[in-house]
């Protein structure tokens, strides 16, 4: 059901972010801020091949590391390998191995996790020459590619997803440093199965429902609401999961096999049906949710990706961080439907509401889309309106937009406010369709529409939404030029 994860390593200056570039082809890539890191860890949709998945570019890699700085960078970087289905190691062509080449790779080794030997910088090479000396890293057959030339890039990144192709039969050989933690976890829930039906998610199952097709296809037929709850450590989310469980029966909670297994729970609320994606490890003790693991960046964005609306929490009482505006940069980005939570309103006084009013106008304006709630998850003040909130986001995301309605909306606008000129062109607009879900796309039809500005397309952006009521969901236009 998830993305998988690419994940780049290697010493500084082997072309990461050359190669984390071209496999984004987006500048607008997430930057996770570590605070006092040296450099920041980059996330990305990468969209190279057949199948999309996410990329990592973990910044440069000390493995030897002893304190500081470079310490928790390691720290960082080590996680980013733990979560990750695929790692690519970068070398340096033009340089030969050295040292740390080796440190890393034996670190590599140690992981578990499948690796991808990437001798990069290796355009106008011989053939294999490029290569030859890499064998003894002890990876495997090396892959001569120049990230910024683009030789070898795809045919990388197909053959290192392309084993998420083959059946997923037993974990045993994969050595995944998490699966003993998680074959824990699940001996510990069949002891602790309480009144809640608990049945293990086999891969076959995960397969179907990623054939079933979530994230951008729209699935005009499941009205269930896929639901993730994202935010910083400490915001309340596990809080507020266990005051929208607590009530209601759990129908099913999927346990995680393998990493990119997640944990679904299902849950009833009010008549709809929701399935929660989660991004943060829940556990079950007795009848408490708690969120074992620490925050990470991968599984936020993974359940980003997976769901179909995005519930954002943050913290009445602390600062909104550059995490919090990366996060919602992030939810923008692909283009799923938001709410946000302004959580433990219970605990603030008036400065503290008016600052926090003020740094969201200030930081986090461009989710004006959005529809912004203040709650008490602890004392569940605010939750039910909250969530009608998360049920129109997803009305609004899936909404089924007539060609005849928005080509009246179209030119209704148009005759309101025309098109400037550019030049000597001025765009006509013909007719307007729907051209996807999830979020909705508008596509106009027309003549010279290349001369429409962006603040033009602001203005028929606001009118479309008034129109259709389409709080709670990014709104995507494009245009179609007959010539
Ligand atoms: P990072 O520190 O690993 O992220 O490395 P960068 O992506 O910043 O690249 C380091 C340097 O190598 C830059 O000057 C790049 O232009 C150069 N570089 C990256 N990829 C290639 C390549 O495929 N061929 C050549 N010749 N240079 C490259
Ligand atoms: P998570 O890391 O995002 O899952 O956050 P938790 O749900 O574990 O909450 C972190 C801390 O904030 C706990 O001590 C909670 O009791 C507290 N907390 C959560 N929600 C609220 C709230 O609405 N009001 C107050 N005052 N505290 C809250």
């Amino acid at each position: 059901m998830f993305k998988p994860v690419v994940t780049l390593v290697g010493r500084a200056n082997v072309g990461k972010s050359t190669l984390f570039n071209r496999l984004t082809r987006s500048r607008a890539a997430l930057v996770a801020d570590f605070s006092g890191l040296t450099r920041d860890r980059h996330y990305g949709e990468g969209r190279v091949g057949e199948r999309p998945f996410i990329v990592v570019d973990t910044g440069g890699f000390e493995p030897v590391a002893k304190d500081g700085i470079l310490l928790e960078m390691a720290r960082q970087t080590k996680q980013a390998i733990a979560e990750s289905d695929v790692v690519i190691f970068l070398v340096d062509a033009r340089a030969g191995v050295n040292a740390h080449d080796h440190e890393i790779a034996r670190l590599l080794r140690r992981s578990g996790q499948r690796v991808y030997l990437a001798v990069n910088k290796a355009e106008g090479m011989r053939h294999g020459g490029a290569t030859a000396e890499f064998h003894e890293l002890g990876l495997g057959e090396p892959h001569a590619i120049s990230a910024s030339h683009g030789d070898g890039v795809v045919d990388l990144i197909e053959q290192a997803l392309s084993y998420l192709d083959e059946p997923a039969a037993d974990d045993g050989g994969d050595a995944d440093g998490g699966g003993d933690a998680h074959a824990a976890a699940a001996a510990e829930f069949e002891i602790d199965e309480g009144s809640h039906r608990v049945h293990e998610h086999d891969a076959q199952l995960a397969e179907a429902d990623a054939d079933a097709g979530t994230g951008d296809t729209p699935q005009a037929v499941d009205h269930r609401i896929k639901l993730a709850i994202v935010g910083r450590p400490n915001v309340g989310k596990s809080t507020l999961i266990n005051t929208l469980l607590g009530e209601e029966r759990v129908i099913a909670f999927d346990l995680p096999g393998t990493t990119r297994d997640a944990i679904e729970i299902e849950f009833e609320r009010d008549g709809v049906s929701y399935t929660l994606i989660d991004t943060a490890g829940l556990r079950r003790r007795g009848k408490v949710f708690e969120a074992i693991e620490k925050f990470s960046v991968i599984k936020t964005l993974q359940a980003i990706e997976a769901c179909n609306v995005v519930l954002l929490m943050l913290d009445a009482g602390a600062e909104i961080s550059d995490q919090d505006a990366h996060i919602a940069g992030f939810v923008l980005e692909t283009g799923r439907a938001l709410v946000v939570a302004i959580n433990k309103w219970d605990g603030t006084d008036r400065d503290q509401r008016e600052r926090i009013q003020r740094e969201f106008e200030r930081k986090l304006r461009f989710l004006s889309f959005a529809r912004m709630h203040t709650i008490s998850a602890l004392k569940g003040q605010g939750v039910k309106s909250l969530l009608k909130s998360v049920n129109a986001a997803h009305a609004a995301a899936f909404a089924k937009l007539s060609t005849p309605r928005l080509t009246r909306t179209l030119h209704a606008a148009v005759e309101q406010q025309p098109p400037p000129r550019k030049g000597i062109f001025r765009p006509k607009m013909r007719y307007a369709h729907q051209g996807g879900q999830n979020p909705p796309l508008i596509i106009i039809h027309g003549n010279a529409l290349d001369a429409v500005s962006d603040s033009y397309r602001r203005y028929l952006e606001a009118r479309f939404r008034e129109t259709f009521d389409l709080a709670g969901t990014p709104l995507r236009i494009e245009f179609k030029s007959s010539h």
